[in-house]
């Protein structure tokens, strides 16, 4: 995830150090999912009271927690892996302030999500793919903790 914020412009924002990855179930049979941390400008505590819960690794606040499904994960290839991950990963705000960016979900862009992701995906895998994967692939589990009953993979 470094290297993808170091060298594409589609992933420049994003600040892998505040990405928890972790290995659980994914809503609605997708591999993955990406969940904001916090509402708008850092708020753990949105305008109605609902709390978003303050995740912190090695004492640094977490802003997005990404799931990959374990089955499926285990079950893919690299190339597949980072598709899933960037996928997740293009749904964050370009202000990286542990939103989600409205303009990209689904639900609003219907198909053409796939057609604004498909170039990112492109230029990155094209570029990048074998870096991307022998990172993947060589994380050490252990590095991070488990958290509720997830396996880390990352
Ligand atoms: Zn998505």
């Amino acid at each position: 995830m470094r290297d993808l914020s170091l060298r594409s412009p589609e992933y420049r924002h994003i600040q892998p150090g505040r990405v928890l990855v972790v290995a659980g179930e994914a809503r609605r049979g997708s591999r993955g999912t990406v969940k904001p941390l916090t509402f708008a400008k850092g708020a753990s505590r949105d305008g109605s009271g609902v709390r978003k819960p303050v995740v912190r690794l090695n004492g640094k606040r977490m802003l997005y927690c990404i799931t990959l499904r374990p089955l499926f994960f285990r079950s893919s290839r690299p190339s597949q892996r980072v598709e899933t991950l960037l996928h997740e990963l293009f749904h964050v705000s370009p202000g990286f302030d542990g939103t989600l960016d409205p303009m990209r979900r689904h639900a609003r862009l219907g198909d053409t999500f796939r057609r604004r992701f498909r170039p990112a995906l492109r230029r990155y895998t094209e570029e990048h793919l074998y870096t991307a994967t022998v990172e993947l692939v060589t994380r050490k589990r252990h590095r991070v903790p488990r958290i509720r009953g997830g396996l880390p993979v990352h």
